[in-house]
């Protein structure tokens, strides 16, 4: 009997304290198989061969853009124009902000760097774009400057490296984990995208496909459609950053974000 009343005090702590913590941070329970797909640097392919793609498969996704220096984002035999952009946005994508010149957050002051948001958020106006709530890092570099100029710039989910799940619960959804896909690492995709449960979310961050300005960071056409259709035919749901807001109550501070401010 004893050994009964023990298990049913564990049973009652686990299911109370989800519901404790997740009423703090979360709208809805997030569902399993979650996906945020991303796609950085606004390279070309992104708007010839993504686009089409996602639309084929119904996914949704994020498209963080920067006018890259090296090679010059003027090459448009290697980035979107603007009116590419604005057309990915029309397709109903988020664009999403990557900083005017792809500059690190560690290497701006406070300045430097609202006025690289700045940039991208006027161009954005410029072409009938809503103004960004997402940021993804250059480099994956993070800096402790950089959190209160996304805040006050109205900023509410940011992307680094890290190449783990993101966890509402004990994330910060101004540092959410993402992992890159290269032309090598599906092993480490596949492994990834089996963690999408128990309250974690995966992203995926991919830059061109292919990627010439980039050839470290290509993910190959075959391999990204691959990629989808694991995706479609396991039930996924595949969403833009700025959709998370419908799980995650971006009004109020991760437990973590709480305990750092004190
Ligand atoms: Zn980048």
């Amino acid at each position: 009997m004893e050994i009964k009343d023990e298990q049913m005090k564990k049973i009652l702590l686990l299911l109370l304290l989800p519901l404790l913590t997740n009423a703090q941070v979360l709208h809805k329970p997030i569902p399993d198989k979650l996906v945020v797909l991303t796609f950085d640097d606004a390279i070309v392919t992104q708007y010839t061969v993504v686009a089409p793609l996602l639309k084929k498969y119904g996914f949704g996704a994020t498209f963080f853009v920067c006018e890259f220096t090296n090679p010059p984002f003027s090459d448009k035999s290697k980035y979107l124009s603007w009116e590419q952009i604005a057309a990915l946005n029309k397709m109903g994508f988020e664009i999403g902000n990557h900083t005017q010149n792809h500059t690190h957050v560690n290497k701006m002051d406070s300045l430097h760097f609202a006025s690289e948001l700045k940039y991208i958020e006027s161009k954005c106006a410029q072409y009938h774009i809503p103004k960004p709530v997402s940021f993804a890092y250059p480099g994956y570099d993070v800096g402790p400057k950089a959190l209160p100029v996304l805040k006050a710039a109205g900023y509410v989910f940011a992307r680094q490296g890290l190449n783990r799940p993101y966890d509402p619960l004990t994330d910060n959804p101004l540092l959410m984990p993402g992992l890159t896909t290269t032309a090598d690492n599906s092993k480490d995709v596949y492994d990834i995208l089996s963690k999408a449960n128990h309250g974690k979310i995966v992203v995926l961050t991919m830059h061109g496909v292919p990627d010439e300005a980039h050839p470290w960071v290509n993910t190959p056409p075959g391999l990204f459609e691959q990629y989808l259709k694991f995706l479609k035919d396991n039930h996924y749901r595949v969403i833009a950053m700025r959709d998370l807001k419908q799980y995650i109550d971006v009004g109020s501070e991760s437990p973590k974000d709480r305990k750092s401010e004190r």
